[in-house]
């Protein structure tokens, strides 16, 4: 019998295809606006800036200074900037950093928002927006930051290098993974969680041998636009939160941070959630899901171990103490020791054990 579910979909304008950033001037004319400021990370002005020439006589102006975290101090930049060119609507055009900084000012001036991801990071989903003040990271999850308008341009992808890449593919596939256990899960999200982790999967090995493989390179833009529905669509659970923890903590960049505690998180799960565990072996093709991407990881060439990002020894019982500190769901009850024994293994590179999944 098929569980009782409620689903409540986001309303968001896709288009997606090669060279669909040439649609933007029509994009941002669709939705009213006059004036659109630009945003992007100063890593990706030039990329902004002939995104402004397209724009044409919409182009109000570019605020290359997105960066991670959403920093508050940044947002009053940008906001200011805003003002000066007149904007009444944003084009963020980056990674999860750029469109951070677009909900930002979406939430505190109420704009509308043509976003243009070139990661796999999948904020452009979410009606959700962490923020940092004063070094400390919260979230806001509030319809107004979710965009009215998206483009995936596959072509826009093809300079994500290949570590990125590969990084930010299974920081993609970490939403899937959660979507398809979480509480709140419904039908149609796990076939989009399901066909999201089988596109990444299949895509990514492809793309680290031919970084131009636009085919390849195609899978998994729409691979990650699955995925970024599931993260908008139910809830997370402990491995988005202790990545969310790890990264605040010690600092750790926020997709290899995703990237090397998944599996582990996966094997400690794996006994509460057989359903999920068969439906992501069965997108993957493979019969044991947190090995599996374990070494579809070191495969691609990943960072393996948490030790590499600079978390000290040390910090494995803090983060083993905050892990449980602030109680969530998780379909396997939080067991401090085991998680403790998840995060030493995640630190020092271990593959992902039954020793781990031990209920
Ligand atoms: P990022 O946006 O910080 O990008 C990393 C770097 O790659 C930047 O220098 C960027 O300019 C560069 N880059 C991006 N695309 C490129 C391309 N195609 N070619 C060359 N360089 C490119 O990294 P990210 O992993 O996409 O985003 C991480 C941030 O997003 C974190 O702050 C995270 O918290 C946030 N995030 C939020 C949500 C949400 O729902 N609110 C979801 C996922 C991630």
């Amino acid at each position: 019998m098929i569980p009782s579910f409620t689903l409540e979909t986001l309303p968001c304008r896709v288009v997606f295809g090669s060279g669909a950033v040439a649609d933007a001037k029509t994009e941002v004319e669709r939705l009213g606006g006059r004036r659109a400021l630009v945003l992007t990370t100063p890593q990706q002005e030039a990329q902004g800036k002939s995104l402004g020439a397209t724009l044409g006589p919409l182009y109000a102006g570019l605020f290359s200074g997105a960066t991670m975290h959403t920093p508050v101090e940044v947002t009053e930049q940008a906001l200011a900037a805003m003002k000066a060119c007149e904007a009444d609507c944003v084009v963020s055009l980056g990674g999860g950093s750029t469109t951070g900084l677009g909900k930002a000012l979406a939430l505190r001036t109420g704009v509308n928002q043509l976003c243009i991801p070139t990661t796999y990071a999948g904020s452009e989903m979410t009606p959700i927006l962490g923020q940092t003040e004063n070094g400390l990271k919260t979230t806001v999850r509030n319809s107004a930051v979710l965009p009215e308008t998206v483009i995936y341009d596959v072509d826009l992808t093809l300079t994500l290098p290949v570590a990125l890449t590969v990084t930010s593919g299974i920081n993609a596939i970490a939403h899937a993974v959660e979507a398809l256990y979480a509480r709140d899960a419904n039908p149609v999200t796990s076939l989009m969680a399901e066909e999201g982790i089988r596109a990444l999967t299949h895509a990514l090995p492809g793309i680290t041998e031919k970084p131009g493989d636009r085919e390849a390179r195609s899978e998994a833009l729409y691979g990650a636009w699955l995925c970024g529905v599931c993260l908008g669509a139910v809830g997370m659970a402990m491995h988005h939160k202790l990545c969310h923890t790890l990264g605040g903590t010690f600092d750790l960049p926020h997709a290899e941070t995703h990237s090397i505690v998944l599996p582990h998180v996966l094997a400690y799960n794996a006994p509460a959630a057989p359903d999920a565990m068969t439906r992501i072996g069965r997108a993957m093709g493979l019969s044991d899901a947190a090995r599996g991407l374990y070494d579809l990881a070191r495969r691609l060439g990943a960072k393996l171990t948490l030790r590499d990002l600079g978390m000290p020894e040390d910090g494995i019982d803090k983060a083993a103490d905050l892990a449980v500190t602030n109680a969530y769901w998780n379909p396997r009850p939080l067991e401090r020791n085991a998680i403790r024994d998840l995060i030493a293994r995640a630190w020092s590179g271990e593959p992902p054990t039954t020793a781990s999944t031990a209920v």
